[in-house]
């Protein structure tokens, strides 16, 4: 038996079989699979994603470096349609009952070894396009293996890290836990755990791999992992486990209460969810609507952006579903760490400070129109509210409504349904949003504080980086302080503010953010009650006290 600490991420405990998830570039680890044909039809869905990946690659080149340097892709692509090499593995699949990723390797390897044989400088050169080519194969092959591994049964998930966007597909009945090398409280990974109510441990050290379908008991609330646990140990995890669930059936006495303090103020609580497959749980915990809808996630998975029609179901199913409550759609915020491949954003050295949320929509108004229209059309069916992320200027918001002018005007000629007034909201993210916040507060309908983003650009200390854990830290006076100038710019207007970062369920805050007088908190639905039990502890008579430490 070993324990090793890593970070807690995500509460509960669990126990079950460790099933490691390789993406890391590399040789694949070789498993037998019961079924070689299903492993064709996969290599075959993969080959054609890799394509139209690659032709997208092709297209982008030849604008940007022109003809000859673009030709590169079509070697690539001729090399995934080669029959020899495809030929070559399905044989291994089927003759070796082997997972595809691994016949791809070693079909890629077999074939660059010929090529690198052959008397011919050109012909050598290829062999490494092979191995490129191939990988491509292994990438689209790996966003499906994830699921199709786990048919076998839950198990705990180990990868070297989980982007979103891998993290999403995974089938949330499928999944015990989590445990990754990398990653921190406040990577999307983390947060979606949270959000799927799975317990996640991260930055254990490497090695994981060692220990593909060994169980083994990961504890979310401490950190722990333990690798061949003995009896006793598997004991005391399962008795943690129960008395976890107990703790969480205590919480549901929670229910039907209101979320005000002992001396009579109120707060609203909401939920932060990444799919409508969270609205059950959103309100099975009664959140009093949705303060942040990540529409990022609608265009992970895919090898396309979300037409106007797949965005517009998914938004009118959020704003019928939740009767008249609100719904908050953020705008898409794509880029940092969360990407889809298929916009082929070029590599950045800093993308947390790059190209991406409302400076990308800005930029691409093909795809910022689509959401829009999708999201004006929803918004005949419910209480939808609309915000921007990122945002850093007055400027920006008067592009995005001169754009929504437009697709308002548009609507209307076609005859389409919309609400003529939604809610427009900012997310306040950046020092400079923050400093403006009097400007911006002219502007809009309410402000709603990222909190994950705004301690990431105010203590200038990545959210994702594991070794600036302590000192990204959301308590820092600057950023309490940033929270009250921007709750008393937007209340001098009149309108409201909302913080829907992950300090929002901290509950050691509450209080101060009652006495600053935000209007709405928006979490993971899971922490609610929690949050609920909190404010139902207070009783405001600290608030000047609290107020004049934040002067
Ligand atoms: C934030 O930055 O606090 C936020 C809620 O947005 P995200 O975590 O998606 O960046
Ligand atoms: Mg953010």
């Amino acid at each position: 038996m070993t324990t090793i600490s890593g970070k807690a991420v995500s509460g509960g405990i669990a126990i079950g079989k460790l099933y490691y998830y390789n993406h890391k570039r590399g040789e694949p680890i070789q498993r037998l699979i019961s079924d070689p044909e299903r492993e064709v039809k996969r290599f075959y869905q993969a080959r054609a994603v890799a394509i139209s990946q690659i032709q997208q690659l092709y297209l982008k080149a030849l604008q940007r470096v022109g003809e000859q340097p673009s030709l590169i892709f079509q070697v690539h692509q001729v090399m995934l349609e080669d029959m020899d090499f495809e030929d070559s593995i399905i044989n291994i699949i089927r003759n070796e009952k082997t997972n595809a990723e691994y016949a791809v390797y070693r079909a890629a390897k077999q074939m660059s070894h010929m090529i690198s044989t052959i008397d011919d400088p050109y012909l050598q050169e290829r062999s490494a396009d092979v191995i490129d080519s191939a990988y491509a194969l292994m990438d689209a092959l790996c966003g499906r293996e994830i699921e199709e591994n786990m048919e076998e049964g839950p198990v705990i998930l180990a990868a070297y890290e989980l982007m979103p966007s891998e993290t999403l597909r995974l089938e949330q009945e499928q999944l015990l836990g989590f445990i990754t090398n990398q990653g921190s409280i406040n990577s999307h990974s983390a947060i979606l755990a949270r959000n799927m109510g799975v317990p996640a441990v991260a930055q254990i050290p490497e090695g994981l791999e060692k220990h593909n379908g060994e169980t083994i008991v990961l504890n979310g609330l401490t950190g722990e992992v333990i690798f061949s646990p003995s009896d006793e140990a598997l004991l005391q995890a399962k008795e943690q486990q129960k008395e976890y669930q107990r703790e969480q059936e205590l919480l549901k006495t929670q229910l039907g209460l209101e979320n005000i303090t002992k001396d009579g103020q109120s707060i609203k609580l909401l939920a932060n969810i990444n799919s409508v497959g969270d609205l059950s749980t959103v309100l099975q915990n009664e959140a009093e609507g949705i303060g942040l809808f990540r529409s990022e996630f609608l265009y992970f998975g895919k090898d396309r952006p979300p037409s106007e029609e797949e965005q517009f179901i998914v938004y009118r199913t959020m704003a019928k579903r939740m009767e008249g409550k609100r719904v908050i759609v953020r705008t898409l915020d794509i880029g940092a760490d969360k990407q889809a491949d298929y916009f082929n954003l070029p590599k950045e050295e800093n993308p947390a400070l790059g190209y991406r949320a409302i400076r990308m929509c800005l930029d691409r108004p093909d795809l910022f129109r689509t959401q829009l229209r999708a999201f004006y059309r929803a918004s005949a069916y419910g209480n939808l509210s609309l915000m921007i992320p990122l945002v850093i200027s007055v400027e920006e918001i008067r592009a995005v409504k001169r754009l929504i002018e437009h697709i308002k005007t548009e609507l209307r000629e076609e005859h389409k349904l919309f609400a003529e007034h939604v809610d427009f909201g900012v997310m306040i993210e950046t020092p400079a949003a923050v400093m403006i916040s009097d400007w911006l507060a002219k502007e809009v309908d309410f402000f709603c504080i990222g909190t994950n983003d705004l301690t990431q650009f105010t203590l200038a200390a990545d959210r994702q980086n594991p070794k600036l854990e302590s000192i990204y830290n959301s308590h820092h006076p600057a950023i309490l302080r940033m929270i009250r100038m921007t709750a008393d710019a937007i209340h001098k207007e009149g309108k409201w503010i909302g913080i829907c970062g992950e300090l929002a369920a901290d509950t050691s805050l509450t209080e101060t953010f009652l006495a600053l007088g935000i209007d709405e908190l928006s979490m993971s639905p899971s922490a609610i009650l929690e949050v609920r039990k909190k404010v139902r502890s207070l009783n405001m008579s600290n608030r000047e006290k609290i107020l004049r430490e934040l002067q």
